[in-house]
């Protein structure tokens, strides 16, 4: 299959990308190389002969049309977005304008293109979004693919928007499309802005390691290379207009992951420890939601799948990771916004 990729050089995208090329398969990777990007994290498969670039921006629709006519491609994966709930409460501008409009162009691209060809069977349009769509939950439940949408951040509203637009155009039009909804990805790769990198970089550098609010809110934790092995599953054998959750059956709260990854340091990184002691609880983000947990049936029974690692395993490996690879994340530290506080505006 030739797979259009969207959002390739992100951190989830990349995974895809490596993992569909190694599976044989050849690999568009449409990318506007945002400030969340990073081409070394596709280096290990740029020079494959399946593996092409193209710096396009989704609000370009002229340039993702081209794309399309150009490339030919059999499916598409769509993860370009962004990506980060803080940044969304500062700027939501640029969340409705990417993961809304963005969409949008693409849907319109993938319909022309798909009917100019004759509606071919195998096409496929495959939108990756994320749990936060459900909103937030309290102690007990967990959200399944019927859980009505209860977005609470402008991230959030906007993912739920474009999963709404996806949705709209497999009704209405007979585009052949695929949703899945995950839960919070983490691994190697993963840009230091987000939770479980900014933990083990801050306790690396002995800072204050930030836990926003009293540390109590609880997230479902998704190891990345199985969240792009869930996808590929998706993809391949996943049934036309069905939503899939995505979860890792590892369910923690924020203050005991923060305390997994300062332990797992402890072990690989002991001249730096105990890094527990830099633990400082910080003003929470506004509006931040309690409980997100996924019930992963559907995509287990239907399609055979389940994460591979436990949290611990997934930690180990991500920690081993970062201690191995500061020649990647040291030039990301110096990135617009990256280290400050952002999201406290409101
Ligand atoms: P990321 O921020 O790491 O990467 C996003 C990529 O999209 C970047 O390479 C960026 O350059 C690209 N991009 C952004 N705007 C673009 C535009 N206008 N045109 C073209 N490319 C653009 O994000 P991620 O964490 O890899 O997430 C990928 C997808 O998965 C997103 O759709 C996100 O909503 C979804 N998701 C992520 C998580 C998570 O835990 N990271 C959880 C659930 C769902």
């Amino acid at each position: 299959m030739k797979i259009l990729v969207t959002g390739g050089a992100g951190f989830i995208g990349s995974a895809v990308v490596r993992q569909a090329i190694t599976a044989g398969h050849q690999v568009v990777n449409l990318d506007a190389l945002t400030y969340a990007a990073c081409l070394e994290n596709v280096a290990s498969v740029a020079d494959d002969p399946g593996y092409t670039f193209e710096k396009v921006d989704i609000r370009d629709r002229v340039g993702v049309a081209r794309v399309f006519a150009t490339r030919a491609p059999d499916a598409v994966m769509h993860l370009a977005a962004e990506s980060h709930v803080d940044r969304s409460i500062d700027g939501p501008g640029a969340f409705i304008d990417t993961n809304v409009t963005g969409t949008f162009n693409l849907l319109e691209a993938a319909r022309a293109y798909w009917l100019a060809r004759g509606r071919p069977a195998g096409f496929r349009f495959h939108h990756i979004s994320t749990d936060e769509v459900y909103g937030s939950l309290g102690a007990a439940g967990k959200f399944t693919e019927d859980t009505p949408y209860d977005p609470r951040s402008p991230y959030s509203a906007s993912k739920a928007a474009s999963d709404h637009l996806v949705r709209a155009w497999g009704e209405t039009y007979g585009l052949p499309v695929l949703v899945t909804n995950c839960s919070n990805n983490y691994g190697p790769f993963h840009f230091p802005e987000k939770l479980i990198p900014v933990v083990i970089l801050k306790a690396l550098a002995g800072q204050p390691i930030p836990v926003y609010g009293d540390g109590s809110n609880v997230r479902d934790w998704l190891f990345v290379e199985d969240h792009a092995d869930a996808l590929l599953t998706v993809l391949a054998r996943g049934q036309v207009g069905r939503t899939y959750n995505i979860g890792g059956e590892n369910e923690a709260r924020n203050i005991d992951l923060v305390r997994l990854i300062c332990t797992t340091l402890d072990r690989l990184h002991p001249q730096t420890a105990p890094h527990d002691r830099l633990i400082t609880f910080v003003t929470d983000r506004p509006g931040h939601d309690q409980r997100y947990a996924i019930d992963p049936t559907r995509i287990r029974t239907e399609l055979g799948w389940r994460p591979s690692v436990t949290l611990e395993q997934g930690i180990a490996q991500t920690v081993a990771w970062y201690l191995k690879n500061e020649a990647w994340w040291r030039p990301l530290l110096a990135r617009d916004g990256v280290g400050n506080r952002l999201g406290v505006a409101s």
